[in-house]
């Protein structure tokens, strides 16, 4: 473990820093990254940041996307990058499982591991933790550590509050879930303040679909929504075929599990696709139902209690049929 005034005088000198996040970064990941990444280059360090996949179009705008390194696409470069950091801070995520073939390159190095995390039951990688389940966003405890562990609030500039905004703003459902605090509120008017647009950023993050988005879901909607009303519960599915015959790429299946939430009396819903490599399954839920405890036990995930995920190795039609399996398991909770 590193104390703060040690981690302070490692900073006070220019440093090789890798920054990386999860696997297919959402807003968070790639806004907390982002934000920690334009705090870091004022202050003379050099630094990469590196994505184990690829990531929405819609997050594309944010300041320094284009210095962004994308594991799958540059794995020489990644790998010799992560064996050269002096430190290496890993955002939005809490085991090295969530980051891939990455995270056993980042297990093996001696560098200065620092998490900056919001999920539950971290695993013991780290030499610095900056971590809080109540957050509601990475972001928020990124701003959180540069402007009361670091002491440096001169420093969140334009494009650190860009960021960090929009970290905060995706991870917290647009200031509507518990999480979105009053504290959330101060936070979001500081970075106001200190020049993030917030209708800007609201526009291009979530008035920025492609037509076969807004296709797709409206498919979804019309066909593919399953509603057991016996168990309060919504399920959308998709196969490979739907996904190509609408060419959904990264980030066009975002939110869709959303919908099916938004159903009255709905409790849980879940979004069940076959990717190219397995079953992805996203389940959203209200109040105290929690959708991370289904996902850590039957699909090897986990995430919050009202946002979760998780795969099975299974095909989609058995997936799905092991999911409502699932549910007389929680009917009392579900029917409360
Ligand atoms: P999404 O459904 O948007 O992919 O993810 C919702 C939440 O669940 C996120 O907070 C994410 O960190 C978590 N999550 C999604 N997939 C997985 C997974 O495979 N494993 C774990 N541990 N968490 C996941
Ligand atoms: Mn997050």
């Amino acid at each position: 473990m590193i104390s703060v005034p040690e981690l302070k005088k490692l900073l006070s000198t220019p440093q090789q820093i890798v920054i990386t996040t999860h696997h297919k970064p959402d807003g968070d990941a790639m806004g907390s990254s982002l934000g920690l990444y334009a705090y870091l280059i004022q202050k003379g360090h050099h630094v990469s940041l590196i994505t184990p996949t690829d990531y929405p179009e819609f997050l594309h705008w944010l300041p320094n996307n284009s210095d962004v390194i994308i594991y799958t696409e540059q794995q020489e470069k990644s790998i010799a990058l992560v064996n050269e950091a002096a430190l290496i801070f890993c955002l939005d995520f809490n085991t090295l499982s969530r980051i891939n073939e990455l995270g056993e390159h980042i297990r093996n190095t001696t560098a200065v591991k620092l998490m900056i995390d919001h999920h539950l039951e971290p695993e013991d990688f780290d030499d610095y933790r900056h971590w809080d389940i109540n957050a509601c966003a990475a972001a928020q405890l990124v701003y959180d550590f540069i402007v009361n562990v670091m002491e440096e609030p001169e420093k969140v500039n334009k494009d650190v509050a860009t960021c960090l905004y929009t970290g905060i703003m995706t991870d917290s459902g647009s200031f509507r879930f518990p999480s979105a605090t009053s504290t959330v509120y101060r936070i979001a008017a500081d970075l106001i303040d200190l020049g993030a647009e917030h209708w800007r950023i609201h526009q291009l993050v979530y008035d920025n679909v492609s037509e076969n988005r807004l296709k797709f879901l409206g498919y979804c909607l019309s066909s593919k929504l399953e509603i057991l009303r016996e168990y309060n519960t919504a399920i959308i599915s998709a196969t490979k075929e739907e996904l190509q015959q609408y060419a959904i790429v990264t980030g066009d299946t975002e939110g869709i599990v959303n919908y099916a939430l938004s159903i009255n009396g709905i409790k849980l819903a879940a979004f069940i696709i076959e990717r190219t490599d397995r079953v992805k399954l996203s389940l959203r839920s209200t109040g105290d139902f929690p959708a991370n405890e289904i996902c850590k036990k039957y699909f090897q995930g986990g995430g919050h209690r009202n946002a979760a995920g998780g795969a099975s190795d299974k095909g989609l039609q058995e997936t799905i049929a092991e999911f409502k399996a699932i549910l007389p398991e929680y009917k009392t909770q579900l029917l409360q």
